[in-house]
C-alpha cells in the first residue's frame, strides 16, 4: 500500500484565501505577536507567523523584546495588548526565557484574544466540550482528516504525546469527534502495541523516526507533528517508509506545518468576531 499524501500546504493554502476574505469582510483584524528572547527557532516560526498573517491582510503587530526583559514588564505588555482596541488576537511565542513564569503569562493574556487557546478558560471550554479558541495544531489535524473523508466516529486513535500544545487538545478534538481515544506518553509501557490499534494515529513527540512501519495497522491515517531539526534536515516523528502501510500520511514537511499557520490565522478572525460580538464568548 502506498499512502495518499495529506498535502497540508494545498489545504492551508485554501484556508489562508478564506481567512483573506473574511478579513476585508470585516474591514479591520489585528494580531500581536510578542517574543521575548533570542531562540532562532523561534524567530523564524514568528516571522513566518508574522509574514502569513500580513498575506491574508491581518494587521500584525510584531513585538520583540530582548531576552532579558523582566516578567513585570511582559505581564504590563500584555496588559496594555488586552485594553488596546486595535487588537483582536495576542499570541505570545513559547518558550519564554527561564525568568519568566509562562503560567503567569498564559493566564494575563485576556482569554477572549487568545489565538493559541492556552488560557485555561479557553483550554477548559475544550475538556467541556465546548470550544472557544482552540491550539492551532490539532485543529489542522482535524481539518486534514476531515479534508480526506476520514471520519474518526467509532474510529480507535492514538495520539502520541500529552502537551497542553498539542497532545491533550488533540485527543479532545477526537473524542468530541467520537472516535475512542487512547494518549501515550514517555512511560507508556507498550507504544508500538498501543500505535498498532490505531485507525488514526497523532504523533507529536519530537523524536524523529519513532513510528516505524511495524507500529502502524495497515490502512491507518497517520498525522505526523513531531517536527526535529537535523543535520540532514527537518525529520518528523513518522519514519517515511510508514507510507508503505498508512492509508493516509501527512508528508513532513509540508503537512501539519503549514496547517498550523492557517488555523492561528482562523482563530485571529475568531477574535476579532468575538469581540465584535458576531460570535458569542462566555467571558465577555
Ligand atoms: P512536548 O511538550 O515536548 O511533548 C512531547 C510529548 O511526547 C510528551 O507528552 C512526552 O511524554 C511524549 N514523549 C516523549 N518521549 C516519548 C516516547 N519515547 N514515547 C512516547 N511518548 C514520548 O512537545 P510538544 O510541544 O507537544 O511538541 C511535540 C512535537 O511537535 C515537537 O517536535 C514540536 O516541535 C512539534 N510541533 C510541531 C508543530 C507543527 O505545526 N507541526 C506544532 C507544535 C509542535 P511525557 O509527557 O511523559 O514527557
Amino acid at each position: 500500500m502506498t499512502a495518499t499524501l495529506m498535502d497540508g500546504k494545498a489545504l492551508a493554502a485554501r484556508i489562508r484565501a478564506d481567512v483573506a476574505r473574511e478579513v476585508a469582510e470585516l474591514g479591520h483584524v489585528g494580531l500581536a505577536t510578542v517574543l521575548v528572547g533570542d531562540d532562532p527557532a523561534s524567530h523564524v516560526y514568528i516571522s513566518g507567523k508574522h509574514k502569513a498573517a500580513t498575506e491574508a491582510g491581518i494587521e500584525a503587530r510584531d513585538v520583540r523584546l530582548p531576552a532579558d526583559t523582566s516578567e513585570a514588564d511582559v505581564l504590563a505588555l500584555v496588559t496594555e495588548l488586552n485594553a488596546d482596541d486595535e487588537i483582536d488576537g495576542i499570541l505570545v511565542q513559547l518558550p519564554l526565557p527561564g525568568h519568566i513564569d509562562e503560567t503567569k503569562v498564559t493566564y494575563a493574556v485576556a482569554p477572549h484574544k487568545d489565538v493559541d487557546g492556552f488560557h485555561p478558560v479557553n483550554a477548559g471550554n475544550l475538556y467541556l466540550g465546548t470550544p472557544l479558541h482552540v491550539p492551532a495544531t490539532p485543529v489542522g489535524c482535524m481539518e486534514l482528516l476531515s479534508a480526506h473523508g476520514i471520519d474518526p466516529t467509532g474510529k480507535e486513535a492514538i495520539v502520541i504525546g500529552r502537551s497542553e500544545i498539542v497532545g491533550r487538545p488533540a485527543a479532545m478534538l477526537l473524542l468530541q469527534a467520537n472516535a475512542t481515544v487512547t494518549v501515550c506518553h514517555s512511560r507508556t509501557a507498550d507504544l508500538a502495541a498501543e500505535v498498532r490499534r490505531g485507525d488514526i494515529v497523532v504523533a507529536a513527540v519530537g523524536v524523529p523516526g519513532i513510528v516505524t512501519p511495524d507500529m502502524v495497522k495497515p490502512g491507518a491515517a497517520v498525522l505526523d507533528v513531531g517536527l526535529t531539526r537535523t543535520e540532514e534536515g527537518i525529520r518528523g516523528d513518522v519514519d517515511p517508509a510508514v507510507a508503505d502501510v498508512a492509508g493516509h500520511l501527512t508528508p513532513m514537511p509540508g503537512g501539519t506545518g503549514p496547517m498550523t499557520i492557517a488555523l492561528l490565522l482562523e482563530s485571529a478572525v475568531k477574535a476579532a468576531r468575538y469581540r465584535r460580538g458576531l460570535l458569542a464568548y462566555p467571558t465577555l
